[in-house]
Order: C-alpha cells, then structure tokens, then sequence
C-alpha cells in the first residue's frame, strides 16, 4: 500500500480543481466547516443525499417567512407569490432537464414515488398477463420492487438485462432483449452503486423499435451531468431534489404530455379535481392531476433554488470536476493492496461513485473507522440486493463525490482506508 498524503488543514481543501471554483463553493454549505469525531467532515455520501447550499436554505427561509400560503386557491397577494414561485419552480425543472414544457413536470415527494405513480396509473392500465417488463441487474430496489407487485398483480412476467464482466450492462444481442411483449423498459441512468453510466439513448431507441417505452430512473444523473430528456428520448424519468442540492421531500416525474393525458390519477383529493359532485369527477389538467392535496410548497421552491445554484455553477463543470476527483480517487485506491474496486474502469462510463471492498473487512467495520477519521462513505447494499447477489457479496463500502469535494479529500479517504486496514490486521480478537 502506498503512503497517503495527510490532509494538511483546512487550508488543503481549498486547493480549486479543473472545472469548478470549489474554494468558493464550499463558503456556500455550512456543514461543510462542521467536525466529526475532532476531525474535518469529509462528506463523500452524496449518492445518498447532499448536503445543501446557503442559497437553498434561505429560499426555504423565505418562503416561510415573508409568503408563506397554500398555493392555486388563495386569493390574497401571499397565495399569489406562493403560486407563482411553486410554479415559476416546475419551469425551472423543465429547462434544466429540457422538458419540453413545465405541464410534463410532476412533483412528487422523491424517485420511488415518482416510479410508482408510472406503475399504478400507466402500469395498471397497459401491462396485462401477456406483457413483459423488461429492468436491469443495476436497478435500485425503487425500481424493481413497484414493478414486481405490478406484475404479480398482472401476471405479466418480469425480466432484467444482466451484466457483462466489466459490471457494465450486457447488451450482445441488444436487438433480441425486447420483442412485442415488452411493454415498458426500466433502466437507471447512473448505477447508485457502481456508478456505472448506462447508454439510455440507444435503449430507448431500440424500447421505441420494439413498441416498447422507457422509464429512465435519473436519481444519479440529473445531480452531476447536463440531461436532455428530449435528445434521450425516454418517455419518463425520475429523480429526486435532495440528492441535488435541494431539500428532501421533492421529487420530479417528467413524463411525455400524450402520456400524462392518458393516465389515470394517481391520488384522489383537493387540487386534482375540475368538478366534484356526489357520485363522480372530472380531473384536473395535467400536471395537477397528478398532485393532490397541498404539495410541498416550500421544497419545491427550495428545489429552484438548487437548480439556480447548479445552473451557476454549470453541469458540464460540475460533470468535469467529479470526473477528475473519481479518476483521481480511482488511481489513489488502485495503488491500495487488496482493495477491490467494482465498477467500469474508466471514469469517463462512470459518475462519481466507487464501490470497493477489503476482501477479508465487512464494509460496515470500515465505514466505521473511516467516520472515526471525519469520512462519511456509504456501506452496505445500497438498496441494490441483488446486484450484490450478482457480485458475490453481501455489501461494500461506495464513496461518493459532489461539487464541494477535493482531491485532498480523496487523499483522506486514502489514509483512513489505510488506518482501516492497520486497525483490523492489528485486531487480534
Ligand atoms: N434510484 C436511484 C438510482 C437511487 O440512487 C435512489 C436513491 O439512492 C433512488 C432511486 C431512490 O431515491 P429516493 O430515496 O429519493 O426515492
């Protein structure tokens, strides 16, 4: 194992790195000067969910203080202001991802409730005993468990694209994985657990060439690289605010506008009405349709305030600079004895995240003593069981990078694997 450079204070972590001014943007998150344990926090769980600008926590602050009130029925100025920034918010999530227009933003409360609203309403109405859904040995259990009740419930049977030996998905013979069963293809942008980058364009094409649609889960690409829903050519794609920037308990479904035209509610209640009387109801337009009762206000418009904030910074940026720390950290742990590294090899097929194991270490016991030494890393399944299956192993340890993470960062990550390994090989119990 080679040495690893200490970190030499807080003045290391403010060296800039190609892409991004991150000196500066590390002055904008305030639990970034927070210490763990004595120790400089070292927060690389970003795959989980980030940490939060200034910028966001004030418009929440703002929202509550100065206009606080319940949207699309007030007639007051406060209602007003609420309205127009909850919607002035879904315009800025369709330019971001390049909706083509707000009416195809659904706000939901994360990813997992997006995934299930496409499975109870469009799921329910077009997968029947003869269909297929077609997933991925990528997939995280948000995009796998709605589809299993679904097609238990349907008697449709259920298949996954499996993966080649560089942990990338296996699409030999990609003309042959769907035929006219298929109904819908579900495939996650980013793997959250190898970080392996899926080519979801060419899918949706060959979904599209089949009769097939696509759901793209996007909750680890729209946080760290420019997306384009149009030029993918899915037909839904989700994600979640907290993972970036934003607060938890907003997420995003887009969906094709013939789509949401034609689905069903998902809830019933207040706000997804036009007219009630005692035996039935007409809807609402979309996207209101799909968004009873009082919504959460004010993470919605704590998510624009994330989108600015990323927007300023520039996703090509921020994409080069994750780039640059993973093949930075990929080198640094490479160099390491035993450490095993999952994964495609290349930083370029891969976002910011790298899984890795001591052969002989459970993840969790690492985890442990790297918190101890101020760095906090995921450990365990990821919500991905069976891709752990498919890898042999119960867990591992993922690191995972944002805008405000540093090279001298990695080396700290670097060290306290090295003190981890010290510790257990010393562990003579
Ligand atoms: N899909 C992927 C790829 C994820 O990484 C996650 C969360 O880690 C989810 C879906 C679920 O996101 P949420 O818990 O915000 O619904």
């Amino acid at each position: 194992m080679t040495e690893a450079s200490p970190m030499a204070g807080r003045d290391a972590l403010e060296k800039p790195v190609k892409g991004l001014d991150v000196a500066r943007i590390r002055e904008d998150f305030p639990i970034l000067a927070r210490e763990v344990y004595g120790k400089p926090l070292v927060y690389l769980d970003n795959a989980a969910t980030s940490q939060k600008p200034r910028q966001v926590i004030e418009a929440l602050v703002r929202y509550y203080e100065h206009y606080n009130a319940n949207i699309h029925r007030a007639i007051h100025c406060l209602g007003e202001e609420a309205t127009a920034a909850y919607e002035e918010a879904r315009a800025k999530v369709a330019r971001f991802i390049n909706a083509p227009s707000p009416e195809c933003i659904v706000f939901t409360r994360n990813t997992t409730e997006a995934i299930n609203l496409v499975t109870y309403t469009w799921g329910r109405a077009n997968v029947g005993p003869d269909s297929e859904v077609l997933l991925t040995h990528l997939e995280h259990h948000s995009n796998i468990i709605p589809w299993q009740r679904l097609t238990a419930e349907k008697g449709a049977s259920l298949r996954y694209i499996g993966l080649t030996e560089q942990q990338t998905l296996d699409l030999d013979g990609l003309e042959n994985l769907m035929d006219a069963r298929t109904r819908i293809l579900g495939v996650t942008h980013v793997s959250n657990a190898l970080g392996t980058i899926n080519p979801v364009q060419k899918l949706a094409a060959e979904a599209h060439r089949n009769g097939a649609i696509v759901l793209v889960d996007g909750a680890q690409s729209v946080p760290h690289m420019p997306v384009d829903v149009q030029a993918m050519d899915c037909d839904f794609f989700a994600f979640s605010g907290h993972k970036m920037l934003g607060p938890t308990g907003v997420g995003v479904l887009y969906a094709r506008p013939e789509l949401l035209e034609e689905m069903e509610p998902f809830l019933g209640g207040g706000e997804m009405i036009k007219r009630v009387t005692l035996e039935d109801a007409t809807w609402n337009d979309v996207p209101w349709k799909f968004e009873a009762g009082t919504p959460n206000i004010a993470d919605v418009i704590g998510l624009g305030a994330a989108i600015d904030y990323l927007n300023d910074l520039g996703m090509e940026n921020v994409r080069v600079h994750e780039m640059e720390i993973t093949e930075y950290a990929l080198r640094r742990i490479r160099q390491m004895e035993e450490v095993i590294i999952y994964g495609p090899p290349d930083s370029a097929d891969r976002g910011g995240v790298i899984s890795f194991n001591y052969p002989d270490l459970h993840p969790h016991d690492v985890g442990t003593v790297l918190d101890r030494h101020g760095v906090a890393i995921r450990a365990g399944h990821h919500c991905n069981q069976p891709l752990m299956r498919c890898l042999g192993v119960s867990g591992t340890a993922r690191a995972s990078f944002y805008v405000y993470n540093t090279l001298e960062e990695v080396d700290v990550l670097v060290d306290a694997l090295g003190q981890a390994r010290a510790f257990f090989s010393n562990d003579t119990n």
